[in-house]
């Protein structure tokens, strides 16, 4: 399983490579650099991927190939840079420490070396397929491997699947920027997950049993007694998200909202008429009017 890491702490600073990344806006950018060393090879930049998948893969977790250009280390030099049967050599300038000193005045002044842009190194015969940088645009087919539990935000790290280092750097690494799309039903909070379902009266008013979906793609059943109101929440222990690394799923809520009948005949009609005249039903309704009637009264 990838490891869930914040590339932004600790950050690399400055940009490794460079000259690849407008290739990249489209679908990456670099967000930190990789190797961060102007000395020596210089590491590749880290890489950004956004990846955008639904409630019930985030439920699930989530196996899939994803494809990508990425800078990668050159075949014809193995990364080196350096024609094939060369090698680089230690450059003349700097005697390979990438930085020479220079007497201005009294002070001695140390800056990079233009002989070699401070790699130390200088390839007298540069590899043709790579023009001497180590690296190529290949595509590439990664597998990416979603953990269930995962939220908007999340990132996930694929070490050193980013840009290839300069001439045989360290290769920076991949991140997975998660988004999870807005589901139709389900509202998540956190770990637990709220839906609004629809009650008929009569269900609400006998009691009885009404069938309400879950992520897994099951119906479960949730029993309503008798004079439920709408508004009112039923909680589904360990039916929500479940936890991303440690840690119980949370709960799935649904709220009931019950739903007054409607475009009745005149069979029904006459039915919840006689209903009404039968004696009061609403309590809740009578009480809050003599409530009503007796602030009116005291004022
Ligand atoms: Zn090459
Ligand atoms: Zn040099």
């Amino acid at each position: 399983m990838p490891l869930l890491t914040n590339p932004l702490a600790g950050g690399g600073g400055g940009f490794g490579g460079g000259g690849f990344s407008d290739i990249f806006d489209q679908m990456f950018s670099e967000f930190s650099g990789g190797g961060g060393g102007r000395q020596g090879n210089q590491g590749g930049n880290d890489l950004r991927y956004d990846m955008s998948i639904s409630l019930e893969d985030a439920f699930t977790g989530l196996q899939q190939d994803i494809s990508i250009t990425v800078p990668s280390e050159c075949d014809g030099c193995s990364g080196s840079g350096a024609a094939d049967g060369s090698k680089p050599s230690t450059c003349g300038t700097c005697g390979g420490a990438g930085r020479v000193r220079a007497q201005q005045g009294f002070f001695a002044v140390e800056r990079t070396c233009h002989a070699c842009q401070g790699m130390g190194q200088v390839i007298s015969d540069p590899c043709r397929t790579c023009g001497g940088e180590g690296r190529v645009q290949r595509a590439k087919t990664l597998a990416v491997s979603i953990p269930a539990g995962v939220d908007t935000g999340t990132r996930i790290r694929l070490s050193g699947k980013g840009e290839a280092g300069l001439r045989g750097g360290p290769a920076g690494d991949l991140y997975i920027f998660v988004n999870v799309d807005p589901h139709l039903i389900f509202a998540r909070d956190g770990g637990n997950l709220h839906a609004r379902i629809p009650l008929p009266m009569t269900v609400a008013a006998l009691g009885g049993s009404i069938d309400v979906p879950t992520l897994e793609g099951k119906m479960a059943r949730l029993t309503i007694e008798a004079g439920t109101q709408s508004g009112r929440k039923f909680r589904m222990r360990g039916k929500g998200m479940p936890a991303l690394r440690r840690g119980n799923p949370g709960d799935q809520i649904i709220e009931v909202q019950v739903e007054t009948p409607t475009n009745l005949n005149k069979k029904q009609k006459e039915l919840l008429e006689a209903f009404s005249n039968s004696g009061n039903t609403s309590p809740e309704s009578s009480s809050f009017l003599e409530r009503v009637k007796r602030i009116w009264a005291d004022s």
